[in-house]
């Protein structure tokens, strides 16, 4: 029998032409088998729908290529189970290490075991299939060829024989073996009436050599295909090469049905005249629409606005709308995003990758807290996570905050024994009292304590529980590891919470598993062996949230699943350059030349044209097109060509709609977008009384905002509390003894000051293995003061050096417990390195001392329980005092002094932060000296950096207002003190963020708006 190849243009009525003629050989033979074939499961939707609409039959099979493939085996008596895609995957993946193995894939060995490389195999395995490409055959070709071509082969015969021996099919070698069924049975199917083939625009080899089988033994099957009979036009191109090939290899005869599209006016020219030369009719346009927009974001909520307006005022169903995007990687995020916001419920033809899903996140972080011993940030999120119920374990989420207090105060940073440790230490002490909120008597927010005690021991147990529970020794075969897995999942409750669709995707590499084991052979795997599995297999995974959708909901497709179904309304995405058209670009695994060899399609002219055609002609009633104007830098983006193509036709239906233009608020299609056009636009409905509310809330934060962005703070949100001027005044006194250090941190940035030493934050960093930077200035600083303390002639560099690696080595030996910090690995070479750093400055030192001795350390003034008073500064604002240490005072032969303080950065220690109040206690110790320490006036004084082994601002030296000398440098500073402590008086805590950067210590850089990043330590 001969085939019947039916063209027409879209939308010219094949779809009903197929169905009256399935219903017409219903009607005659209500019993008669007869199958419609569309390319795939959307389609199989839609025209079942389309059958119901035109009145409906029984018996007619609606489905894919797949479905008839499974038909024909089941009919032959040889029904042949498929393969799941994890199946898959794990059964190329282990072909290509069975391969590498017995060192036959040097050439991918390096890339053999990454989830892209096992993917790209899958995809050029399928390709191999449909284009009837045997493995022995590509064997054969490709063997003395290029090597990487040579290897594809080798893995794609490994991975064919791999399948047979289980007797498993993957979907693309279900349609071999029923091709061979069919050539075996020349009976098959000889009672089957009609074959319907429809919605395709092109066919591959396996569907050309199963429709030429279908076409010998059944009285009629119909293939559509849209075109015309020239097949001339350059939209015609890919259906060209279709008619082609199905009259080379089927023989069928021609139909040209009579019917022009019956499209709208406007819909219809474009049809007909897209890419044409010559002059299109002209007609009233209310059907085809141009958005030029900012961006693929500002693109997406356009097209969606679009839509809603077509759904609420043309009442058209959401299922009748479409939106077809030629990259899902742009678009899929803004898409979801947007259709959240306007509410509009979407169906996403496209999975997202298995591994970026919290859920699987979450489990994976899980899993490996073994392998990674348990390091704190994973530990804390895991427990926290809200996909696991621990509570069988005795944790719940808020003993993350306690254990992360317990991982600051003990410096856990990752191993089961550092938690352990801390455990046995808090068990020991009391826990830190409770706060109003746990004690049940206010409602401030929950402040976790420190445990200790029996709340620490109870803690200590829940944990442990949990480790026990994760702690798996003794190596499995992957079935018991599953088996391990599911009994744990249903006992944290993991399967009630994970999302359905992401659980079932997890099932299915589960199975894919257990399933490679059976071909593979029942292998032993330890723990990491069988998370690497998982893993691997996960990477290698999608799933979609949105498949179980029930609801009427818009479609959201690539272009190329748009053909074949129609819509009413259709919005096209990506008309701009590099976007649509996509740039094409050869295959990086088979070239050009040798994918012609081998009879594959070409990856260099795709037809792209005729993916646009097909899918600017699924609209019935209105289409929108759109594009992006600017690129990401901000440069203008140019049109494409079919943009340009489609704007020739229609100059006056492309609008650019600027983002920042006023906009008429019944346009909004969220109550977040209205507030914000009505806020911007200064007109708020007065009619709205939620709207209102919502403006005078934007408004309170419109107040914020503007102080924060103006260039001096000016309310209580930039730290100006001078409404409280009295109680810092009492609270900062007369009596208030200051330290030089404080009065610095003012002098950097008031609202640090303010958030450390009036909150009395902390900024919380993660802990860290070895010593920071504030622990190495102490134990440098206190070595260095014993060392010339103790040595036996501090004057003499020798005795000096000599006395240095004991000091230091004792300070060192007691410096972790002393100063709570974890040693690293290193901290051996560490201290090594240190004591050179510190030899280093001590030679150094001596050169800058000759006539000098030292003779005062760490001097304090102005502590109750020393003997020197606090130094007191006469100011306009009364008397204010001050304490502190001094590191060194030196003397000399005459009873001159000089002050050394130790400083172990070099940052912030010139004559310029002195000048801007950043830097005083050089000065004011030098005061103290003679002032609380009546040693006399020091003549002279330097900072010393440790680490750079230099002096910085010779107070000798230093020169400010006509001034010279230690007395300008005390002068400068004492009116620092009186302005500091009078702008702390009057509650004026700005933030002002020091230059070089705010240090990351500052406790308010998490919230504060000014921050701004710097190497400033
Ligand atoms: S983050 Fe910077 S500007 Fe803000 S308070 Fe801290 S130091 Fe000042």
């Amino acid at each position: 029998m001969t085939a019947q190849l039916y063209i027409a243009p879209p939308a010219a009525g094949k779809t009903q032409f197929a169905i009256e003629r399935l219903r017409g050989v219903l009607k005659v033979s209500p019993l008669a088998t007869t199958w419609v074939i569309v390319p795939d499961r959307l389609q199989a939707a839609a025209f079942r729908q389309r059958l119901s609409d035109a009145g409906g039959t029984i018996g007619a099979h609606v489905g894919t290529f797949g479905d008839l493939y499974k038909e024909i085996l089941e009919r032959a008596g040889n029904p042949v189970p498929v393969t799941s895609d994890p199946t898959i995957y794990f059964l190329i993946r282990s072909v290509v290490e069975d391969l590498h193995q017995q060192g036959r894939l040097p050439y991918y060995s390096s890339i053999r075991n990454t989830p892209g490389f096992i993917n790209v195999l899958k995809e050029h395995f399928a390709e191999f299939k449909r284009a009837l490409i045997w493995p022995e055959e590509l064997v054969t070709q490709t063997l003395e060829g290029e090597p990487g071509l040579a290897e594809l082969a080798q893995i794609y015969l490994a991975y064919q024989q791999k399948l047979q021996s289980i007797d498993w099919a993957d979907q693309e070698g279900l349609s071999w073996l029923a091709v061979e069924a069919l050539e075996a049975q020349p009976d098959l199917l000889n009672t089957w009436r009609l074959v319907i083939v429809d919605g395709f625009d092109d066919f591959n080899r396996t569907q050309r050599r199963a429709l030429r089988l279908l076409a010998d033994r059944i009285p009629e099957v119909i293939i559509t295909l849209p075109g015309a009979p020239e097949m001339m036009r350059p939209v015609h191109s890919r259906f060209k090469h279709a008619f082609d090939d199905l009259i080379a290899e089927i023989y069928p005869e021609i139909h040209y049905l009579d019917s022009s599209p019956h499209l709208p006016a406007p819909l219809s020219i474009l049809e007909n005249e897209v890419f044409e030369k010559g002059t299109p009719p002209k007609v009233q346009n209310e059907r085809i629409f141009l958005l030029e927009v900012k961006s693929p974001a500002e693109e997406v909520r356009e097209a969606l606005r679009w839509i809603k307006a077509r759904i609420q005022r043309w009442h058209i169903s959401p299922d009748d709308c479409a939106i077809f995007v030629p990259k899902a990687e742009i678009y899929s995020a803004y898409l979801k995003e947007a259709a959240a916001e306007f509410g509009l419920p979407l169906r996403i033809t496209w999975g997202e990758p298995l591994v970026q899903s919290p859920a699987i996140a979450a489990l994976l972080g899980l899993l490996k807290l073994p392998i990674q011993d348990y390091p704190q940030r994973l530990t804390l999120e895991t427990i926290r996570s809200p996909y696991f119920d621990l509570s069988e374990f005795g944790l719940t989420q808020k003993d993350a905050d306690l254990l992360e207090l317990v991982s600051i105060k003990w410096q856990v940073v990752a191993g089961l024994e550092q938690w352990v440790s801390a455990f046995e230490g808090l068990t020991l002490t009391s826990p830190t009292p409770q706060n109003n909120a746990q004690s049940g008597q206010d409602k401030e927010p929950y402040q976790p304590s420190l445990p200790g005690g029996d709340s620490a021991a109870h803690l200590e147990v829940a944990f442990r529980t949990l480790v026990d529970r994760l702690k798996v020794t003794d190596p499995k075969l992957l079935n018991g590891w599953i088996s391990w897995l599911e009994d744990l999942l249903d006992e944290i409750d993991y399967i009630q919470r994970c999302e359905p669709e992401v659980l079932e995707a997890l099932r299915d590499i589960l199975r894919a598993l257990v399933l490679n084991e059976t071909v593979s052979g029942s292998q032993v795997n330890d723990y990491q062996q069988f998370i690497n599995s998982l893993q691997s297999a996960i990477e290698g995974s999608v799933y979609n949230l949105t498949d179980t959708l029930t609801q009427a909901s818009i479609l959201a497709a690539r272009m190329i699943e748009g053909r074949g179904i129609r819509f009413k309304a259709v919005a096209i995405l990506g008309l701009s350059e590099g976007i649509f058209p996509e740039i094409e670009r050869p295959d990086p695994f088979i070239d050009e030349p040798n994918r012609l060899r081998l009879g594959l399609d070409s990856r260099i002219g795709r037809h792209q044209s005729s993916l646009f055609y097909q899918a600017i002609t699924r609209a019935d009633e209105a289409l929108l097109l759109t594009r992006p104007y600017l690129a990401e830098g901000g440069e203008p983006w140019e049109p494409s060509y079919y943009w340009n193509e489609v704007k020739k036709l229609f100059p006056e239906a492309c609008v650019r709609i600027k983002s920042d233009a006023p906009r008429s608020l019944h346009q909004a299609c969220s109550r977040q977008e209205a507030l914000f056009w009505a806020v911007r636009q200064g007109a708020v409905p007065q009619t709205d009384k939620k709207l209102i509310a919502q403006a005078e809330y934007v408004e309170y934060a419109r107040q914020i905002l503007q102080d924060r962005l103006g260039e001096k703070s000016k309310s209580r949100y930039e730290g100006n509390l001078s409404e409280l001027s009295s109680e810092f005044s009492d609270l900062y006194g007369p009596e208030h003894v200051w330290s030089a250090s404080r009065l610095e941190s003012y002098g950097n940035c008031p609202h640090q000051f303010f958030a450390a030493n009036v909150l009395n934050l902390e900024a919380k960093e993660p802990p860290e293995l070895g010593f920071d930077a504030s622990q190495l200035g102490t134990m440098l600083h206190t070595i260095l003061e014993e060392v010339y303390q103790y040595a036996e002639d501090p004057n003499d560099l020798e005795t000096v050096l000599a006395a240095l690696p004991g000091i230091a080595y004792k300070k060192f030996a007691s410096a972790p417990e002393e100063y709570g910090f974890r040693p690293n690995i290193l901290w051996e070479e560490q201290q090594e390195g240190l004591i050179a750093r510190l030899e280093k400055t001590v030679i150094e030192l001596a050169k800058k001392s000759a006539g000098w001795t030292p003779f005062g350390f760490e001097l304090a003034y102005g502590f109750r329980d020393k003997y020197a008073p606090a130094l007191e500064i006469d100011t306009q604002i009364g008397r204010i005092k001050l304490h502190g240490y001094i590191d060194r005072v030196d003397r000399d032969a005459n009873g001159n002094l000089r002050i050394i303080d130790y400083k172990t950065g070099s940052s912030h220690l010139s004559k310029g932060d002195l000048i801007n109040g950043r830097r005083l206690q050089l000065p004011l110790y030098t005061l103290a000296t003679s002032q609380s320490l009546k040693l006399g006036k020091p003549i002279d004084g330097f900072y010393w950096g440790i680490n750079s082994a230099k002096a910085y601002l010779y107070l000798m030296k230093f020169k400010h207002d006509g001034e010279i000398g230690p007395e300008a440098a005390i002068d400068l500073a004492c009116k620092h003190v009186e302005r500091i402590v009078r702008e702390i008086r009057l509650a004026k805590f700005p933030p002002l963020p020091p230059s070089g950067g705010c240090p990351k210590y500052c406790p308010a850089s998490t919230w504060c708006w000014r921050y701004e990043p710097g190497f400033y330590r």
